[in-house]
């Protein structure tokens, strides 16, 4: 069985957990580097971007993080979580992990006031499409030539991607009852590096 971690400094940790549960996963906390031993997979959830980066600094999270994902620690970045992870920012803030091949633009749907709930077709999951809540939501505004783009909002918005043994997503499938976005990354966490 895979072993996940969640990233929980802030943000929407209990929901991951509770998600990978009903899947039958358990997962752990990860605050701390020793934390991060023995993982196949590690979520960072969404939240506030530059609180989360802040305190992955501050609790010398940043380089045991790059390395593992180096070794093949696969990471799954949701809302928040996929600007942790992108390499560059089109925002002075915060300093991202560089992790994915990855442009992102904050904030780019608008204030807390213009979140919105949409069905989404995506690529690898099968089924009915998924509903998919963007909260202050992220957009992928560039990728590079290793990145999938797994699912769009209107024309040549990506809100979902894979490069390899990382996933990005834009919404919070943590937030809904629809747990295939989270058997996608325990089925990506538990592959071969
Ligand atoms: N807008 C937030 C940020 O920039 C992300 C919002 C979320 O995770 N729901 O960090």
């Amino acid at each position: 069985m895979a072993s996940i971690g969640v990233l929980a400094i802030q943000g929407d940790v209990l929901e991951h957990r509770k998600m990978l549960d009903s899947i039958g996963i358990e997962s752990s906390e990860v605050r701390l580097p020793e934390h991060l031993d023995d993982l196949d997979g590690l979520i960072i959830p969404g939240g506030e971007s530059t609180t989360i980066v802040q305190l992955i600094d501050i609790y010398e999270l940043r380089t045991p993080l790059v390395d593992k994902v180096n070794e093949g620690l696969a990471v799954w970045g949701t809302c928040a979580g996929m600007i942790v992870i992108a390499k560059n920012l089109n925002d002075k803030r915060p300093n991202p992990l560089g992790l994915m091949d990855i442009e992102v633009s904050r904030n780019a749907f608008g204030r807390q006031i213009d979140s919105f709930e949409t069905d989404l077709d995506i690529h690898g999951i099968d089924g009915p499409p998924m509903h998919a809540i963007f909260i202050r939501a992220p957009l992928v505004t560039q990728i590079g030539s290793g990145v999938e783009i797994l699912a769009e909002v209107g024309e040549g918005k990506p809100v979902a991607v894979k490069q390899n043994r990382l996933l990005a997503t834009s919404f919070h499938p943590e937030l809904t009852a629809d747990s295939r976005m989270h058997s996608m990354f325990v089925d990506i966490a538990h592959s071969t590096p």
